[in-house]
């Protein structure tokens, strides 16, 4: 079997912060790290479950709407997949996240999506659980200094 793209990442040394993963055609998959690897500290299903209908939503109704290809958790609890088309830069998927993760924080009113008819689980969805992430994370994004988006390699 060949090893897949995202398991050559050196998950020892990567910090919160927003990665260029991989690009395949026109599809700029970005890393949304929220945590540190492997280090017991983990988001629930309900975080990342919340996080992502408010997340999708946004995205799909901002000005990059028809660039957007998808957006979900990371099966290891540690973050997100952000798929973009490359029409958008990675300059302005970076500000677009942090617009995303900021709508988030001030939004008023249910999560999106939360009814039986529209989702699978949607009682394990919680607002306040979503602004909690998306204020640690928007932090994190706030002192990011390396616009490449490359990965740390030490
Ligand atoms: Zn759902």
């Amino acid at each position: 079997m060949q090893r897949i793209k995202s398991f050559e990442i050196n998950h020892d040394v990567l910090v919160p912060g927003f990665y260029i993963s991989r690009e395949d055609g026109d599809v700029i998959t970005y890393d949304l790290r929220t945590r540190r690897p492997n280090m017991g500290d983990y988001m629930s299903d309900a975080v990342m479950h919340s996080v992502e209908h408010m997340f999708a939503t946004y995205a799909r109704n901002s000005e990059y709407a028809d660039s957007v290809i998808y957006f979900g958790p990371m099966g290891c609890q540690t973050g997100f997949y952000f798929l973009l088309r490359n029409t958008v830069t990675p300059q302005q998927a970076f500000e677009l996240t942090k617009d995303i993760l900021r709508k988030t924080i001030a939004h008023e009113g249910d999560i999106f999506g939360k009814s039986a008819k529209e989702c699978g689980h949607f009682e394990n969805l919680d607002l306040s659980l979503a602004k909690e992430e998306c204020k640690t994370y928007l932090a994190a994004l706030e002192a990011q200094k390396d616009m490449t988006f490359a990965y740390p390699t030490r």
